[in-house]
Parts: structure tokens; C-alpha cells; sequence
């Protein structure tokens, strides 16, 4: 990653971890060391991890958080609404807290999902709707296909 970008990405999730942290303050929700780390990692983290690979991240600086720890302090941060949970049939679920209105591009060759912006589908709501009887609550929207690194993978192969 280019160093300006990278800078500028941090400036911004320093930002959103203030107030994240501010969140969590006016939620009455204590907050831990641990809880802090796990918060940060999720806002540095630019795919959206497992809560697994939070746990492998994190162990290091906490030699005695368990998964456990870490699947509660993530329904914490999910309750108050600061991380969303995404589930995917069999495989575990992964974290996201970007919390904004997005919606997900997943690569079919390292199951890596990346945010990308487009207008909410407010209309395909109504219609579904309309035309089925539904309270509709949400929408999912994903696209796969395979990401830049592997992409590159495949050209090396060749
Ligand atoms: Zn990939
Ligand atoms: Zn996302």
C-alpha cells in the first residue's frame, strides 16, 4: 500500500475509534483493555475478520483473553450497534464495523470481502414488499469474483 493512502486511512479510523470509544462511553458499556483491542483491530482491519483471527491477532498483547472473550466483547460492540455481525451458511461468521450503508464484494478464490459504496436499493425493498406482503426489515446484496492479489496468484501460475 502507497504510504499517502495509508496515512490518510489511518487519520480516519483514529477518528472513527474516538468516536466508537464515544459510543460506547454514552452506552454505559465499560470499557477493557481488551474490548479497546478488539474495537481498534476491527477498525484497522480492512477485510472483515473471524472472530478467530481477531482472537490470533490479539493474543500476543493478552496472553489471557480466551476465543470466548473475544465472542463476547464482539456481541457487546454488536448490541450497541458499533459492529455488525455477517453470516456465511457453514463458515464462521466475520466482523464488520464499518456501520454505514455498504454493501460487500467477496472473493471466490480467499474468502477476503471488501466495502464498496452504491446507493442503497431502497426500490427493490418496496417491491419486494408490494409485491409479496412482507415487512421487509433488510436486504443483502453480495458480489463475488476474484480480488487484485488473486488475480495476480493465477498470472504467476501461468
Ligand atoms: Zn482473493
Ligand atoms: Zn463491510
Amino acid at each position: 500500500m502507497h504510504n499517502i493512502v495509508k496515512e490518510r486511512w489511518l487519520s480516519v479510523s483514529d477518528k472513527r475509534l474516538k468516536e466508537a470509544i464515544d459510543t460506547l462511553k454514552e452506552s454505559g458499556v465499560r470499557i477493557t483493555p481488551q474490548r479497546h483491542a478488539v474495537l481498534e483491530y476491527l477498525l484497522n482491519a480492512l477485510v472483515h475478520p473471524t472472530a478467530d483471527e481477531i482472537y490470533k491477532a490479539l493474543e500476543g498483547k493478552f496472553p489471557n483473553m480466551s476465543v470466548a472473550t473475544v465472542y463476547n466483547n464482539l456481541r457487546v460492540l454488536k448490541e450497541i450497534g458499533l459492529v455488525r455481525e455477517l453470516t456465511y451458511g457453514d463458515s464462521s461468521s466475520r466482523f464488520d464495523c464499518n456501520t454505514e450503508e455498504h454493501y460487500h464484494i467477496i472473493c471466490d478464490e480467499c474468502g477476503k470481502i471488501v466495502d464498496f459504496h452504491y446507493p442503497p436499493l431502497d426500490e427493490v425493498e418496496s417491491l419486494a414488499e408490494q409485491v409479496t406482503g412482507f415487512d421487509v426489515s433488510h436486504h443483502r446484496m453480495e458480489i463475488y469474483g476474484t480480488c487484485e492479489d488473486c488475480q495476480g496468484v493465477e498470472t504467476q501460475k501461468h
